[in-house]
């Protein structure tokens, strides 16, 4: 199974108000990125994006998805992770001109940095601004969440021939089941376990299991692992979705383009799919939306 090697593994620190989120991601970056031709400073700019988006997604009670977009006036112009509440990823880059010898960080720091929550029982989608306050992805996510959300979280993202690894760390605001330690005490055991990963989060190694990998970097720590869960490349283009965008186009706009192009060509960016349409499923698209809105 091609998207077998993708987990996230979520743990506790026993005895404490601290959680954290491991991940390894590589199969469904190169299935998301395999049609985008990217060069490597972009391929790894939007594999930082796409791990912090399951890490992050993974913390919430998600049914919907989690979307971090930066758009740049720069060479890049935009660049999406997305992840659903299933851990499907998704993500896509759009640049102009040359780009190839940009640093990531020289890439987004002019950007405006957007977190999109969309719950599909909430009206309305949440946004967040996040702040170019940082010189990683991983720091503005931080600083992110400790301004808006006020929960300490710290991430760390590496990779290495295209294998990505990730780690969140966060202090959840009240755990009333933890009582034996005091504040001072628990600060300890946090800063403890934020100095053991920024020491020993880049040595992690591919072949081990995470179970081995968090032990080694949280070596004076006891950890709790839970059952890991799949990641996997997800697309949530549907005929539906673009037969909604040609109603949102219009009738008028897509006859015209019919009389131009004889059909209508709409490509999804993030899976590579086309989809078109000639002028009789036009036709029947807006028959359709007509007979919809009556009812
Ligand atoms: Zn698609």
């Amino acid at each position: 199974m091609h998207n077998s090697e993708d987990k996230l593994h979520r743990f506790i620190f026993e005895n404490t108000d601290i959680r954290g989120n491991y991940v390894k991601l590589s199969h469904t970056i190169k299935k998301a990125t395999e049609h985008q031709a990217l060069p490597q400073n972009l391929h790894t700019t939007l594999g930082e994006l796409m791990v912090a988006s399951s890490l992050l997604a993974s913390t919430l009670k998600l049914d919907g998805s989690l979307t971090l977009q930066i758009q740049t006036n720069g060479p890049l112009k935009l660049l999406i992770a997305e992840c659903n509440g299933n851990l499907g990823m998704r993500g896509t880059v759009k640049w102009n001109g040359p780009i190839e010898s940009v640093a990531p960080i020289d890439l987004i720091k002019e950007g405006h940095f957007i977190i999109t929550l969309i719950q599909k029982n909430a009206k309305t989608p949440y946004q967040g601004i996040v702040p170019m306050e940082g010189n990683s992805i991983s720091e503005l996510l931080e600083n992110y969440m400790l301004r808006s959300e006020q929960i300490q979280t710290k991430l760390w993202i590496h990779s290495k021939n295209d294998i990505f690894h990730g780690l969140l760390i966060q202090k959840l605001p009240f755990n009333s089941s933890v009582e034996e330690l005091n504040h001072d005490e628990m600060k300890s055991v946090w800063e403890r376990i934020i100095e053991s990963a920024n020491q020993s989060f880049h040595s992690v190694h591919s072949e081990l299991e995470a179970s081995e990998n968090l032990q080694n970097v949280f070596y004076s720590e006891t950890i709790r692992l839970y059952d890991p869960t799949s990641l996997s490349f997800a697309c949530s283009c549907s005929k539906k979705s673009v037969e909604n965008m040609l109603r949102l186009i219009g009738k008028e706009e897509c006859k015209s383009i019919i009389e131009e192009q004889t059909s209508i060509t709409i490509h999804c960016d993030f899976c590579n799919e086309c989809y078109q349409y000639l002028e009789d499923e036009v036709d029947f698209v807006f028959s359709e939306s007509n007979n919809s809105t009556k009812h």
